[in-house]
């Protein structure tokens, strides 16, 4: 048959808008979208007909013309946005959304999403309320700070406090915390949008007390020192710490201001991880003001806290970029309701997903993997599957050297490429994401929660079970 007759056989728009089966899907999902999916299908089809001349390819290709359409308009119907699983191992995955929320907490939310809250309504007065009061209590109960507020992510406090406290003026700080933390947020980039100048000072390896001292001047508004949290300098080093840079912040009356980065509430050394900082630390040392983010250490929603000396914050409060960079209805719930498990560090420990994911003991997640290995091996997939020990991290620009004993599930698919594997479970309904390694597909029990082994080991049973591959 030649190319034109086979092109004339294509099932007109017409014709196909004419089938029940499209007419019930033009019901439920729409015109706009089964007129999409038809002209993508089409154009599919021209494609593979121009490599497919035999009747019978051509023929069954053409057969299944309707069940495409269905297919694409269905899947153009999903969410884009979806729940995935992360067996990466990095618990502070931006790309994965960094902390997640258990379910009793989600479910909480979820009450506050479905009506009113009394977000900027003080219940005991009866009119207009602060949306920092449903927290503020909290952070400085827990961080002993004199007042606190909340911003959409920490780039933005670094931001806020600068442009509130030395817009105008010079700000001083160390050459080896003139870092990029990453996605553009460059330090010397964020002062000079805030109005202030930078005064580099010491080197990148070394800075001393008397380079901060020498740096002072006329125009000097405040110093700041920045958490490097995403990389570590080794070797011959040597920084001013806070209570150092406190006691000549204040002989020159200037406020020191602390970006931290992660934000720890908790001292990970008792749980075997290297000393990070804590908030109450740096707050007790000296810092005037502390900016970190609400979704990395403390494990709760995208913001950016600051907190410090009242008179600052004050001033804060009151700059327009606050209204800018202000927080939404659902972080000022979840920062209130993650906040409060912190009120019991064991309680924090146990409850907030991320600090679990950190703190649990080896032996737990090699359960939890021996668990997912088992379920696997039961479902008789066409792969290898074993367990192997595995490297956690805390990722998100977090204690960047710490790796954590962790332990995963290897998976070796036996009829198709590790690539194609990871690909299709990208593809799942609950996409999968896993860590590739020399060959093999990884599966690190740390971040993947127990209730969702059974959900990964259906979905993975449909990519290469028993059943016959296409
Ligand atoms: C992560 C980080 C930031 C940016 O925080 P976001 O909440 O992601 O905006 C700023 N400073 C430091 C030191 C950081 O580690």
């Amino acid at each position: 048959m030649n190319k034109n007759e086979l092109y004339r056989r294509i099932p007109k728009v017409d014709s196909l808008l004419g089938d029940e089966r499209i007419r019930e899907l033009i019901r439920s999902c729409g015109k706009e979208s089964v007129m999409k999916a038809i002209h993508e299908e089409t154009d599919e089809l021209r494609a593979f007909l121009k490599c497919h001349e035999e009747d019978e390819a051509a023929d069954t290709r053409m057969a299944e013309m309707i069940p495409h359409i269905k297919e694409r308009v269905e899947k153009d119907a999903q969410m884009h946005m979806r729940p995935v699983i992360n067996g990466t191992g990095m618990i502070l995955h931006t790309n994965l959304g960094r902390a997640p929320l258990n379910h009793d907490q989600a479910q909480r939310m979820a009450g506050m999403m479905m009506g009113y809250t009394s977000l900027e309504y003080d219940l005991d007065l009866g009119k207009r309320g602060e949306r920092y009061s449903h927290f503020e209590g909290l952070l400085k109960e827990i961080t002993g700070a004199e007042a606190a507020m909340a911003v959409n992510n920490n780039a933005a406090a670094v931001l806020l406090a600068l442009s509130a406290l030395a817009s105008g003026g010079e700000v001083i700080v160390s050459r080896g915390e003139l870092v990029e933390i990453g996605g553009k947020f460059r330090i010397p980039d964020v002062m000079e949008l805030s109005g202030a100048g930078l005064k580099e000072t010491g080197t990148t390896n070394k800075t001393h007390p008397e380079d901060y001292e020498n740096a002072i001047g006329e125009e000097t508004k405040a110093i700041l020192k920045v958490h490097t949290s995403n990389y570590s300098i080794v070797g011959f080093t040597e920084s001013v710490g806070t209570a150092r840079l406190s006691e000549i912040a204040k002989a020159h009356d200037l406020p020191l201001i602390e970006d931290l980065g992660s934000g720890a509430l908790v001292d990970l050394r008792k749980y075997g991880l290297t000393y990070e900082p804590t908030v109450q630390d740096v707050i007790r040392a000296g810092a005037d003001i502390v900016c970190f983010s609400g979704d990395k250490l403390l494990g709760g929603p995208q913001a950016g806290i600051i907190l410090g000396k009242e008179e600052y914050i004050a001033r804060m409060k009151k700059h327009p970029l606050t209204r800018a960079f202000r927080i939404d209805k659902y972080t000022a719930g979840a920062l209130e309701m993650v906040l409060r498990e912190y009120r019991c560090e064991a309680q924090a420990v146990e409850r907030v997903p991320v600090l679990h994911m950190i703190t649990q003991p080896y032996e737990a997640v090699a359960k939890e993997a021996e668990d997912l290995y088992s379920r696997l091996k039961e479902a008789d997939l066409k792969a290898d599957i074993k367990t192997q020990e595995s490297e956690a991290k805390i990722g998100g620009g977090s204690l960047p050297l710490e790796k954590i004993k962790s332990r995963a599930v290897s998976v070796r698919p036996k009829e198709m490429s590790v690539s194609a594997l990871e690909e299709r479970m990208r593809h799942l309904p609950v996409p999968i994401i896993p860590r590739v390694a020399k060959d093999q597909i990884l599966l690190d029990a740390r971040t993947i929660f127990p209730g969702q082994h059974a959900l990964l080991v259906d979905e993975l049973k449909s990519l290469i079970g028993g059943e016959p591959q296409e």
